[in-house]
């Protein structure tokens, strides 16, 4: 049976609690990747928070506003990665739990590099294919331009940031792609993903698309197909637009029959 780590960004929205009852119920360990701005939206974010970290689950920061990192200033990182870190450690005294590790996920996968998320002169021309097919496949779709040496530079003053932060991987040791684990995708500080659930193709914005639950589950399958053998790592959302709630729950449903939710051993 495939095996999921699952991740889920953009908390902590308004329904956030409903959520978590589902991932409860079905005994499903989580990550979550939470904007500052989110936390910072009333004292009841900050308390929904500390109750899902009572339930076991484990918070990481995903900066403030929720802008692309290779759009801001290396100053103006450092303050939305400190900020919500403020928020973060606020939520687990309020839990009264040792915050055991610091995660962190870019908002859109945007590490500070430009449109391809890694340096690709580190890289062997197959794992730059891999990675682009596995980012196709979640359909990042990227405005940005492609690094140069001062976007390179950015993303590796970050990553240093990160690095001298505490901020480490989880141990995601069952994932076997070599494009994901033998990258800067795992051996950089921050936390990336193997495949997404194509949530975001059914926000109301997208809707006059015309994708459906089936397309969803389609890609899943497709994805999972990949290798049977590796674990992924999966990144769906904490979203709060109408109807998302509700594909939230459908997606969790679809995915309990038919795959193994593990945890991040460390
Ligand atoms: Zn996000």
């Amino acid at each position: 049976m495939k095996q999921v780590y699952l991740t889920i960004d953009d908390a902590v929205s308004e329904n956030f609690t409903f959520k978590t009852d589902i991932l409860k119920k079905h005994h499903i360990p989580v990550i979550f990747f939470c904007r500052g701005d989110r936390l910072d939206a009333g004292e009841d974010r900050i308390t929904n928070a500390a109750k899902a970290v009572s339930d076991g689950f484990v918070l990481g920061n995903h900066l403030y506003s929720h802008t692309r990192v290779t759009t801001l200033d290396f100053d103006t990182v450092k303050e939305e990665l400190l900020k919500t870190e403020r928020l973060l450690d606020r939520v687990y005294k309020k839990a009264g739990v040792e915050r055991k590790h610091k995660f962190m996920r870019f908002p859109y996968i945007d590490r500070g590099c430009g449109a391809f998320p890694a340096d690709k002169s580190k890289m062997s021309e197959r794992h730059i294919r891999e990675m682009g097919e596995a980012m196709g496949l979640i359909q990042i779709t990227s405005p940005l331009p492609e690094a140069d040496e001062k976007l390179i530079a950015h993303k590796n003053k970050i990553q240093e940031l990160l690095k001298a932060e505490g901020f480490t991987n989880p141990d995601f040791g069952k994932v076997t792609y070599s494009w994901f684990k033998d990258t800067e995708f795992y051996t950089g500080c921050d936390v990336n993903f193997t495949m997404a659930t194509g949530d975001s193709n059914l926000l109301p914005k997208y809707r006059h698309k015309g994708v459906t639950m089936d397309d969803l589950f389609r890609d899943l399958e497709k994805n999972f197909a990949r290798d049977p053998n590796s674990a992924e790592v999966v990144v769906m959302h904490d979203y709060d637009q109408e109807g998302m709630p509700q594909v939230f729950e459908t997606i969790i449903e679809h995915l309990v029959k038919q795959v193994q939710f593990i945890g991040a051993t460390n």
